[in-house]
């Protein structure tokens, strides 16, 4: 029974396996033979066409959804070029892999290099936007500052491309600093906000080598998903031939996205699969039954009580009670019944003194004692010895020992005094113990 329980589970990822194994080779295979001059190029396993109006938010940085992606497949993404510089390099690398990204161009730079966004556009990437200045602080900005931002750079990114095609209703908020307002306004215009699924830091001042493991890294973590990066970095453009290299020997696939128009139809998907981590039979969870519906079969109400049925004790707590000062507000009389004195009736109040030969002990029960006595203090002894021996030397707590173990002397007046008054027999141990006490207590300063 177990073992064909585990028979099946191992069976299910095997074929799995196996299939995601071929399709890989598969597409590599044809990914080489489509990069013609480039062997070793990664290519573009595939494109994949997203309606922006059924999924307006994507990039697990920020939301829980992201692109259908299979498992080892990556989108690329650039921001803020084009700067020719440098986004005419990542251009250069990117077609030596014949690998397709999405580029997230700012208006700016497109009024400033018209020629970098039909580039971009020519050698087949998907041409996106990401503002028209660049706002750092976008979240901080009123909602009609951004919606502006937005509109004028769709407009400078169309006006650069020049031959009365739009860019892509993608967009990418400058810093990821996005608001409900700026979501709903792209929803509204059927533009779809990408987040990205990870970044790799080439924005900061680090070098080259720590792009590429980020890049990495994090792909590795997620096992697929939207990398965000850089064309117009000099760290990005060093990093960029590594990462593409490592992404084939790794088993990545690129993905190029592109958006839905009325002749170029969605790719089919389910909605489990824009989910970054989708349930999966796998997962035990799923397994878990379902609670199931309780119908109710008696009647729906309950007898409403007979007043009779409320104690008189309760019946106060229904009033509403004045309120004192600021605090909660207290019933007048205590609901509660108050606690009675009971008297007592009949019984005596004292108790008959007991007699003196109560505490008479015989000769032989004192012997006894004593010499149980000595025998506790001699064994306090040899401890205390065996203490000493063990070089706990502090002479405080030598004292606290030695005065606890003085049973003879503490039995003595112990033993002698029962007839005298019970108030003076405890008195030495009490001494020994409050010695004790003080001595430990001395020791943990
Ligand atoms: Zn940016």
């Amino acid at each position: 029974m177990i073992a064909s329980v585990f028979g099946g589970l191992w069976r299910r990822p095997l074929t799995a396996l196996c299939a995601g194994l071929l399709g890989s080779v598969a597409a590599q295979a044809a990914s080489a033979a489509d990069c013609p001059g480039h062997p070793d190029a990664i290519g573009t396993s595939r494109t994949i066409v997203v309606d922006p109006r059924a999924h307006p938010i994507i990039g697990t940085m920020q939301y829980n959804k992201t692109l259908p992606l299979e498992d080892h497949e990556v989108v690329l993404t650039f921001d803020d070029g084009p700067l020719p510089k440098y986004s005419n390099q990542i251009l250069d690398i990117l077609a030596a892999h014949c690998a397709k990204a999405t580029f997230f161009l700012v208006g700016r730079q497109a009024k400033d290099n018209p020629a970098g966004v039909r580039k971009v556009r020519d050698a087949g990437h998907t041409v996106a936007t990401h503002t028209q200045n660049h706002p750092s602080g976008m979240h901080h900005l009123p909602l009609d500052r951004s919606k502006q931002e937005i509109e004028q750079g769709i407009a400078s990114v169309t006006a650069a491309l020049a031959d009365g095609t739009a860019p892509a209703p993608f967009l990418r908020i400058p810093g990821l600093r996005s608001t409900d307002g700026i979501e709903e306004f792209a929803a509204s215009k059927g533009l779809q906000v990408w987040s990205a699924d990870f970044p790799a830091d080439d924005w900061r001042n680090v070098p080259a080598a720590r792009v590429y493991d980020l890049a990495i890294q994090r792909l590795e973590a997620k096992g697929k998903g939207i990398l965000l990066l850089h064309d117009i970095q000099p760290r990005t453009v060093a990093a960029l031939p590594r990462i593409l290299h490592e992404l084939k020997v790794r088993g990545f696939r690129i993905v190029h996205v592109v958006p839905a128009t009325a002749d170029r139809p969605a790719t089919p998907t389910e909605p489990a699969q824009w989910l970054l981590h989708p349930p999966s039979e796998t997962v035990a969870i799923s397994r878990w039954p379902k609670i199931p519906k309780f119908a109710s079969a008696g009647p729906a109400a309950l007898p409403v009580p007979a007043l009779s049925d409320l104690d008189w004790r309760t019946s106060g707590l229904g009033v509403p009670a004045p309120r004192r000062g600021r605090g909660v507000p207290l019933p007048s009389v205590a609901p509660w019944p108050r606690q009675t004195t009971l008297l007592p009736t009949g019984t005596s109040a004292s108790l008959p003194v007991p007699a003196a030969s109560l505490f008479k002990i015989p000769e032989s029960a004192r012997m006894t004692m004593l010499a149980s006595s000595a025998r506790r203090a001699a064994t306090a002894q040899a401890r205390s010895t065996e203490v000493s021996a063990a070089k706990l030397t502090d002479k405080p707590r030598r004292n606290g020992r030695a005065s606890a173990a003085q049973p003879p002397a503490a039995a003595g007046p112990a033993a002698q005094a029962p007839q005298s008054a019970g108030a003076n027999a405890p008195k030495p141990a009490a001494q020994a113990k409050r010695n004790g006490r003080s001595v430990r207590v001395a020791g943990k300063r």
